[in-house]
């Protein structure tokens, strides 16, 4: 059994009140941590502890502070197979994917930011004779981190370390679902040299932890990715104390396929870009619009391909899928399913829950619909598993149409030989991310975030670092010098 802390002040404690949590293997039921089941007064030390760290950590030498956080990515590189050992057991996914990506992306995170803050720079305004203005970037203080359980450590890096290299301390909430990688952060930033409250980490539910980090005075900002209900919340409390917050929310990717595209590459791509993670990445494909003229050899092809994939042991490198991350979510996704089927769904392949010799855990098979329109609750709702439907259109304007036909607005993909096509598409489609031909080529330096209710704000590259910091306005007059 692992003894999860929280990191506050430098120090690696329990939750004032005692209180634990109890934490699954979804993949096998058993127990595998206690967490600290914490409160508002663990935050309110937490944030106290943040306060005081960020006059001396906000004077830093900037090369300083990108020194430590490169030796933080360091050594979650140096660790990467453990770190995906653990990472895989709290979440259900494969140890190979963890080892590919959660953990490597992690690492990558806080190589970029110690990077790019070394390389921030802010403006100038020449106003001729009459003088000139510069631009200061502050950091804004004690900042807020609200991470979800799908990808881990991956989200949370992805927050904090543009957070502590432009200057600012964090107090961060990792899920409650999935707390393990983020404790064993706590003892790598203690290694690295990170000082003392520079970074806290708390653990515990949302409504407790959560909800205290973004009512407590003393936090200037919130950076959350989580569900879209969550973020509305969070959205309404930052909004009451006018402080602001960047929120990266649920969505309902389509990706829109043209008969003119690279069909096999396309067909492994939406394979990929519909099942990894079991489904549970923000930026999975849920709706496939296909053009009329492909549309069943495509659904011949790509039910194929998904019959294929290995629904599994996580710890076994030919699994494909592994575990859902919790049965409550296993219960969620599977009623979607249901819910297809009574307003008339055909399933093509899978949903149903599969067997896994000497498991116990959410396992599901990879799940293809259709026979649905674009009004019904599956081509509405976010389902976050492995479950995607089909539909067809007969011309650009339709398949936008689709595309664009519900209320969120977080990323799509478009398959297409055709640049006119792609552009043309591109630029209609109501999201903040559009992937052509691919799907997950990350570049870190890009914006990233959703439209509609998909999302409020930018992080990534220089996003991020303007996020993190205020800008102030000096203007000088010449004449008076
Ligand atoms: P939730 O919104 O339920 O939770 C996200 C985080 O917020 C958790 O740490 C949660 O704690 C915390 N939280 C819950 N209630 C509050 C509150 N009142 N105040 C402050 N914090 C709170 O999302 P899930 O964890 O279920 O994650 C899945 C969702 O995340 C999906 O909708 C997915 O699309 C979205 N997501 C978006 C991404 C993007 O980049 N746009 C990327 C990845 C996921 P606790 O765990 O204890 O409930």
């Amino acid at each position: 059994m692992i003894e999860i802390k929280n990191y506050i002040g430098g120090k690696l404690c329990a939750a004032r009140s005692g209180s634990v949590l109890t934490g699954q293997n979804p993949a096998d039921g058993s127990d595998i941590w206690h967490c600290p089941d914490s409160d508002a007064a663990d935050v309110g030390a937490a944030v106290q502890a943040a306060s005081e760290a960020f006059g001396s950590w906000k004077k830093f030498d900037v090369s300083k502070r990108s020194s430590i956080l490169l030796r933080i990515a360091d050594i979650i590189e140096s660790k990467n197979d453990e770190l995906a050992e653990l990472e895989s057991k709290d979440t259900g996914k494969p140890v190979w994917l963890c080892k590919e990506v959660d953990i490597p992306r992690s690492a990558a995170n806080f190589r970029f930011f110690a990077k790019a803050v070394t390389q921030y720079h802010s403006e100038t305004y020449d106003m001729g004779q009459r003088g000139f203005n510069y631009t200061l970037r502050d950091p804004l203080g004690v900042v807020g981190c609200i991470s979800p359980w799908n990808l881990p450590l991956y989200l949370l890096s992805w927050k904090i370390a543009p957070a502590l290299a432009a200057g600012n301390t964090v107090v961060a909430k990792p899920s409650e679902v999935t707390p393990l990688s983020a404790f064993y952060l706590s003892e790598i930033c203690k290694k690295a040299g990170l000082p003392e409250g520079v970074l806290n980490i708390c653990h515990g539910f949302g409504d407790k932890v959560g909800q205290a980090l973004i009512d407590h005075p003393g936090v200037k900002a919130v950076s959350f990715t989580g569900g879209t209900l969550t973020g509305k919340k969070i959205a309404a409390a930052c909004a009451s104390r006018l402080i602001p917050c960047s929120l990266e929310l649920g969505g309902k990717n389509a990706a829109l396929v043209y008969a003119d595209c690279e069909f096999d590459h396309t067909v492994n791509e939406l394979v990929r870009s519909c099942f990894t993670n079991q489904g549970q990445i923000c930026l999975c494909t849920e709706r496939i619009l296909v053009e009329e003229s492909i549309y069943e050899k495509f659904k011949t092809a790509f039910i194929s391909r998904t019959s294929k994939l290995k629904v599994g042991d996580p710890t076994c490198s030919e699994s494909d899928l592994g575990a859902l991350v919790s049965g409550d979510h296993t219960r969620k996704v599977m009623d979607w399913v249901k819910t297809a089927e009574s307003e008339g769904a055909t399933i093509l392949f899978g949903g149903k829950n599969v067997k896994i010799e000497g498991l116990v855990g959410h396992f599901l098979e990879p799940t293809v619909i259709e026979g649905l329109s674009n009004a019904c609750h599956i081509n509405q709702e976010e389902v976050f598993g492995p479950v995607v439907t089909l539909q067809k259109f007969s011309n650009l304007d339709e398949s936008v149409n689709l595309a664009n036909g519900t209320r969120y607005g977080l990323s799509a993909t478009i398959w297409s030989g055709s640049l006119k096509t792609c552009h043309e598409v591109a630029a209609k489609l109501q999201v903040g991310i559009v992937w052509v031909n691919s799907w997950l080529l990350r570049d870190l330096r890009t914006p990233f975030g959703g439209m509609k209710q998909s999302g409020l704000g930018r992080e990534g590259g220089r996003d991020a670092l303007d996020f993190f910091t205020e800008s102030k306005n000096v203007c000088i007059h010449y004449d008076k010098l």
